[in-house]
């Protein structure tokens, strides 16, 4: 897998102060999507266990309330097993602070749902330019969901994250 950048805070992608980290590779190639330079697969760098070190150390932070996983696709078959090896070790070294990530796929379509146990909110479906809506919150267009991914899987229903 490769990665595109790391935000060392960023107060845009969910929540309270976060470290962002952007995956490289998407195959949706939505109309307008806000992020076309991930589209490639070999673009960008190496993501690697020194990059998950090196993630960690960002978030081993008071002021730093979680993760934030964007695309690129996190949730692509050839990035999937990165994308769980870096949640895995956030919520082993961080099991009370948040993971939130982006996704072109709707959750009942992800590949490896391993993903999901370590995962608090997923807002998940393609960016429709047609349904695009500025006040909407943490998503940009109307059709995708902002899911409580732990309450979803308790329910087993689609549950959508309250503030
Ligand atoms: S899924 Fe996300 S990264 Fe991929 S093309 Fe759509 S908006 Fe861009």
């Amino acid at each position: 897998m490769r990665y595109s950048k790391i935000r060392k805070m960023d107060i845009a992608d969910g929540p309270g102060v976060r470290v962002s980290v952007f995956l490289q590779g998407c195959t949706f190639h939505c109309k307008e999507c806000f992020n076309p330079e991930t589209w490639d697969f070999k673009g960008g760098k190496e993501f690697n266990d020194e990059v998950i070190e090196e993630i960690l150390e960002l978030c081993d932070k008071e002021y730093i309330v979680g993760l934030s996983i964007l695309g690129g696709e996190p949730m692509h078959p050839k990035n999937i097993e990165g994308t769980i090896k870096l949640a895995k070790s956030f919520k082993e070294k961080f099991p009370n602070k948040t993971i939130w990530s982006w996704t072109g796929f709707l959750i009942e379509n992800i590949v490896n749902k391993e993903i999901l146990n370590y995962l608090d909110v997923l807002v998940d479906g393609q960016f429709q330019r047609e349904l695009r809506d500025p006040r909407l919150k943490w998503r940009g267009s109307s059709n995708q969901r902002v899911i409580d991914v732990q309450k979803t899987l308790k329910k087993e229903k689609i549950v959508l994250y309250e503030e």
